[in-house]
């Protein structure tokens, strides 16, 4: 099935040049191009993925990153010319998956939407059906807690992961980052600080009255339940 891209961009040179590379992979594309629409939008033609210009007309794209957060977990890239913002961009509080700095090269841009996609590789097959306890299944990018789905975004899943498959190992801030974003990225302790929040919250929420995963202060963080 092809995949419906939304671009939300206000530099029109810029959206025809990601048009051209997503058609070119077989990808749909929409773009709006500014940002009071967007969630309206994305609501009512579900898209497969947005490309959010940080600096955009009307709304500016954190502020839609967040409304869409609101009612979906679509994956979010943000595109930004701020390098200053990218904390911001990755932090808990914003809710995007990834982000790219212009200038980019849209080849790269449409590699990354494809990873992501490999990543998420949305499937209507569910986990074993009466396990109980943490279950991860890393093809599919399912988590649950014993019958509950954990609602996690793909930066949620890889870090939970990551920290799942070696208990007891105490892992440094430093050691997350590299272990989640594999290309150059400038970001920071609290980036880890606030996705291991986000999750604390979510398997809390999914009835986990158990901390699962433990900070060891001025080290790390390590899974051990
Ligand atoms: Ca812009």
């Amino acid at each position: 099935m092809t995949k419906h891209i939304l671009i939300v961009e206000d530099e029109i040179k810029i959206v025809r040049l990601l048009e051209d590379y997503f058609h070119a992979s077989q990808f749909a594309t929409s773009a709006l191009y500014e940002g009071t629409q967007v969630a309206e939008w994305v609501r009512e033609h579900e898209p497969a993925l947005i490309l959010l210009d940080l600096m955009l007309p009307g709304k500016d794209g954190l502020d839609v990153c967040r409304e869409i957060r609101q009612f979906s977990n679509v994956p979010i890239i943000m595109i930004t010319a701020r390098v200053e913002e990218i904390d911001r961009i990755l932090g808990l509080e914003i809710g995007a998956d990834d982000y790219i700095c212009k200038p980019f090269s849209p080849r790269e841009v449409v590699a990354r939407a494809k990873a992501i996609f490999r990543r998420l590789d949305v499937s209507a097959s569910q986990l074993p059906e009466h396990s109980s306890g943490l279950l991860l299944d890393e093809e599919k990018y399912l988590a649950r807690f014993n019958q509950t789905n954990l609602d996690l975004t793909p930066v949620e899943f890889r870090l939970l992961s990551v920290l799942k498959n070696m208990p007891g190992k105490v892992f440094s801030r430093e050691q997350l980052m590299n272990a989640l974003y594999t290309d150059h990225r400038i970001v920071t302790d609290r980036t880890i600080d606030s996705h291991i929040k986000n999750l604390r919250k979510k398997l809390h929420q999914a009835g986990c009255a158990e901390e699962m995963i433990h900070s060891l202060y001025g080290v790390g963080y390590k899974y051990d339940f």
